[in-house]
């Protein structure tokens, strides 16, 4: 039966399809159990395919990007989790506009529109999630959001139809996107501006610099945990409750950016939890503020 399961599961796309597969090697907090069956279409009507059929047989579907800002929990994702990131990476400019399909990276974005000599998302730059990731989470970075340089985005609804929103008809919030939890980003369009390529690369430098200064870059992480509240910066409450460096086995509170959970090697997805939630707990006794989770956590606990 599993033999016959994973034989048929294979067939159902040219594209690869893992069992067991261990989420820590997808998530870049490198934490987390195996997800039942990982598909990665090689183009949209591979996606439709799984859509549909795990629809028809009712099986839960996560979709994954580059899992910069994801913790799987330790007995990980039971159903299907679709990646979009080998098949589905297509670019494509006309004038200022440019189409980018959801598994590319946010980086090679970036790097193709400096090429290109076209100016709008060097802020972005360092962010390392995909174009699909980055829009259902509205990324951003000193003081620009995706959505800024957005005109529209593609979607493929859960039985397959594919449709075109434009940003006004889409509804962005401080790292969200409102959409049904069942649709998928295919594509965001983006409307940049001409400009001098040595100044958009001196951009990028200086974003590159500022984040290599404030961020952990050598350990494993999801990115901030939490969302900047109205009283400001997650980071400076939690280094205000005593909390840096502050370790629960081996997830520890960053030194550099307080709002940075490491994984300082073989952390368990419970550990990095429970600091999280100890986090939370403390900035909500020393300073009454509720943090709200920008990570998000995903799987079976
Ligand atoms: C070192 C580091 C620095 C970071 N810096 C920043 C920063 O400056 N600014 C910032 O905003 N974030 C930052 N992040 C967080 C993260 O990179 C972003 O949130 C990124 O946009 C997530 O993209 P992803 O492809 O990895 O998405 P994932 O983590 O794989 O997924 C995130 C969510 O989006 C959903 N999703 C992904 N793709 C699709 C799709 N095609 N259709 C529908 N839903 C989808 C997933 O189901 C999940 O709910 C950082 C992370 C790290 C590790």
């Amino acid at each position: 039966m599993e033999r016959d399961y994973k034989k048929w599961a294979s067939g159902l796309i040219k594209g690869k399809v893992l069992f067991d597969a261990p989420m820590r090697q997808f998530t870049s907090m490198q934490v987390g159990g195996p997800a039942d069956s990982l598909f990665f279409p090689r183009d949209v009507n591979e996606l439709k395919k799984v859509v549909r059929y795990a629809r028809r047989k009712k099986i839960p579907l996560l979709i994954l990007g580059r899992g910069t800002n994801l913790v799987v929990r330790d007995r990980g994702v039971r159903g299907w989790v679709i990646s979009l990131a080998q098949g589905m990476k297509k670019i494509q400019m006309d004038g200022e506009v440019v189409d980018a399909e959801a598994g590319l990276s946010l980086q090679r974005l970036i790097q193709f529109s400096v090429q290109k000599g076209l100016t709008g998302l060097e802020p972005f730059f360092g962010i390392p999630g995909t174009v699909g990731g980055g829009l259902a989470m509205n990324a951003g970075a000193w003081g620009s959001e995706l959505k800024d340089v957005l005109l529209s985005v593609t979607l493929m609804k859960e039985d397959g139809e594919i449709l075109e929103k434009s940003r006004s008809k889409l509804r962005f919030s401080y790292r969200g996107l409102a959409i049904p939890s069942s649709w998928i980003i295919l594509k965001g369009r983006f409307k940049l501006k001409t400009g001098k390529r040595e100044e958009i690369l001196e951009r990028v430098r200086s974003y590159s610099e500022m984040r290599k200064k404030r961020q952990p870059l050598d350990y494993p992480s999801a990115g901030s945990v939490f969302k900047n509240p109205e009283e400001g910066p997650a980071g400076k409450w939690i280094e205000e409750a005593g909390l840096k460096g502050f370790r629960i086995g081996r997830a520890m509170v960053s030194e550099r950016h307080a709002n940075f959970i490491i994984n300082l090697g073989k952390a368990k997805a419970e550990e990095v939890i429970r600091l999280m939630e100890f986090v939370e707990k403390k900035v909500y006794e020393g300073k009454g503020i509720s943090l709200e989770r920008e990570v998000k956590v995903v799987g079976e606990s």
